[in-house]
């Protein structure tokens, strides 16, 4: 999208400018953090929820490595008010996050269930330390 000055608009509709380094994402250097967040959002709920499969994850992480070197672009080539330079820290904080998360949900795999025994195990073995109370009554 582009406006009467030729200059291209955030898909967001908001007055910022999209910088070079984010037209192929058409986003302000704003709205461009608040999407990656949205995205890392989601992405944490469909771990812990195990709807992320490995095409999934991949997927995922291919974007995440993308969004970083964009990120890193706009960082290291714009000059960014101090509130859009928190907002990127905070963006590259998520994206970390959720590479972490996906690797400890890449670790955890194949996904066991636990298996019914180990739950019963914790009654004995609260009732037996009960029962070494017994002798200071
Ligand atoms: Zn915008």
């Amino acid at each position: 999208m582009v406006n009467s000055n030729n200059q291209q608009i955030c898909r967001c509709r908001c007055d910022a400018p999209v910088p070079a380094e984010l037209k192929p994402v058409g986003f302000c250097v704003s709205h461009f953090t608040l999407s990656v967040e949205r995205t890392c959002d989601e992405m944490h709920r469909e771990i812990a929820l195990r709807q992320a499969n490995a095409a999934r994850r991949a997927e995922v992480a291919t974007y995440m490595g993308e969004c970083a070197l964009l990120l890193a672009r706009v960082a290291s080539n714009l000059c960014l008010s101090d509130d859009l330079r928190r907002r990127m820290l905070s963006t590259f904080l998520s994206l970390m996050n959720l590479r972490e998360n996906l690797e400890s949900a890449a670790s955890c795999l194949p996904e066991l269930q636990p298996s019914e025994g180990a739950e019963t195990q914790l009654p004995l073995m609260i009732a037996k330390h009960d029962h070494t109370y017994e002798g200071y009554h």
